[in-house]
């Protein structure tokens, strides 16, 4: 990949960067490098295609999704929501608890996993068609379009002076940013508060605290700079992704490129003319491929960081080949191994090992979900003595039941012992546990010594509850003793 760094003249005394050789720079010339760019303003131009369709649906359904998830309830229970305050989180029917923090971690680790194997495979797919950077910054340039114009009136726009019309099309604009920035800040924090409960709490003055109107001011504004006015410099200075993916391409993933051999020499031409009789290529050198980069690039400059493959460069340079009648395809979706001549794989080394173990995880975090019980028990002995004689003369040992109540309803549980032939349990055997509750249960087992053939039995504990069979679980401890 070629890295562009911007060269030019430093004055003297402000800060600056020596740097050998590398990419853009001629080997073994020092050049003085800006650490700051300055942003040229992108007026990417609309374009349509197939590609473009794909990635049209796929944007806006991610928003559709984002915007009505939270809204959607099942049996009163928001399908997702991260309860901070009694830390849970309800996602799709499930309730997790902090005891549940290796689900949580797996379910990471696998997405984390399947980005790296999606990326192997298909490039920057995840940038340019999912991202919600790219998600956020395509509604707004919508809102843009439909606003101020296509893009020879919206440079236009800005070029001209003040006028009525400009402060009238800026003001609606930017107001309409603000909306939807506000829409995703509430949306967002309604992930963590009800959202049928902060919305008329907000209407109201009631209830709101001041971290509930921060967040959603800071999401707000958020989601305004980033997708209004910094966009693509997310993607180029600040995204952490955008920088480490490099390493996960090799020659057959999936890249965006120009057909040099195809296209070169570029030049214009007039339709009717054969251009191979004129020593050209197919590239018209129209720039329609650079008008319709969000990102600002020219991809005949070869593969660079700064492009997301978002394909809207094929779609503009298919567009052009059709007017043409060439062959669609000059700038196209293809592996390095293809624009060398050579067969590229799907199933590589890279690829395979990445499949298998998001297979192996997937199959382990399905198997945990599917055999998950949300009670947990957890028995402590009493350390206080090995064991006691009662005034029966039965040998007694104490314990401290831990009943945590993981699912959504209070139940009422049936304690009993198991292990050993007479082990009875003294103390009361059914506790009433809350949802979200952890129980400290004192509990006492005895037998008759008479039954005891060793001092060391393995015992368990199980727990259930009265008005649902499946809703059980088990713990082992120890019972000491003397047998007589
Ligand atoms: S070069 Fe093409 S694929 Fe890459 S960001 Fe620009 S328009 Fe998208
Ligand atoms: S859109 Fe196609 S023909 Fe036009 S400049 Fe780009 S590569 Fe050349």
């Amino acid at each position: 990949m070629t890295d562009k760094i911007p060269v030019k003249h430093i004055e003297p005394g402000t800060q600056k960067l020596e740097v050998y050789g590398g990419d853009s720079v001629q080997s073994g010339v020092t050049k003085s490098v800006a650490l700051y760019a300055a942003r040229n303003k992108i007026y990417v131009k609309k374009i349509k295609g197939f590609f473009q369709r794909i990635r049209r649906l796929s944007l806006w359904m991610l928003m559709i999704l984002y915007f009505s998830i939270c809204w959607i309830s099942v049996n009163g229970q928001q399908l997702v929501h991260f309860d901070l305050p009694n830390r849970k989180f309800h996602l799709y029917g499930i309730t997790f608890w902090p005891q549940d923090f290796v689900l949580l971690a797996l379910a990471l680790i696998i997405c984390a996993f399947g980005l790296f194997f999606i990326t192997t495979l298909f490039g920057r797919v995840w940038c340019g068609y999912t991202c919600p950077q790219t998600a956020w910054t395509f509604i707004f340039m919508w809102i843009e379009e439909k606003v101020e114009g296509s893009r020879n009136q919206r440079m236009k726009l800005d070029k001209s002076g003040n006028s009525f019309d400009k402060i009238r099309k800026k003001t609606t604009k930017h107001a309409l940013w603000i909306l939807v920035a506000f829409g995703t800040g509430l949306t967002f924090v309604g992930y963590f508060y009800p959202i049928r409960e902060l919305v008329p709490d907000l209407l109201a003055f009631e209830n709101v605290g001041g971290w509930t109107y921060f967040w959603i001011g800071f999401f707000t504004v958020a989601t305004y700079l980033n997708a209004g006015w910094v966009r693509e410099q997310v993607c180029l200075y600040m995204c952490p992704y955008a920088r480490f993916q490099s390493v996960m391409f090799d020659s057959d993933t999936l890249i965006v490129s120009y057909d040099k051999d195809r296209g070169d020499p570029r030049g214009s031409r007039k339709r009717q003319v054969d251009h191979k009789e004129q020593g050209l290529g197919d590239c018209v050198d129209c720039g329609m491929c650079v008008q319709v980069c969000p990102t600002g690039i020219d991809i005949r400059d070869g593969l660079q960081y700064e492009c997301i493959g978002c394909a809207l460069c094929i779609d503009a340079c298919d567009s052009v080949m059709e007017k043409m009648h060439y062959d669609p395809g000059l700038i196209s979706y293809t592996t390095e191994m293809r624009l060398r001549g050579k067969i590229s794989h799907i199933l590589r080394s890279k690829s395979i090992a990445y499949a298998v173990v998001l297979v192996l995880m997937i199959g382990a975090f399905s198997a945990m979900i599917w055999t998950r019980v949300p009670l947990q028990i957890d028995v402590i002995k009493d350390r206080g003595g090995l064991y006691q004689m009662t005034g029966m003369g039965q040998i007694e040992n104490s314990y401290e039941l831990k009943i945590m109540n993981m699912s959504d309803q209070d139940h009422v549980f049936n304690v009993s012992v198991s292990g050993l032939d007479g082990l009875s349990i003294t103390t009361p055997t059914q506790v009433a546990v809350s949802s979200g509750e952890i129980y400290s249960l004192p509990t006492s087992v005895e037998v008759d010594p008479r039954k005891m053939e060793t001092s060391n039995y393995t015992i368990e504990f199980k727990v259930e509850a009265e008005d649902d069979s499946t809703l059980v679980n088990v713990s082992e401890s120890r019972f000491l003793g003397q047998p007589e």
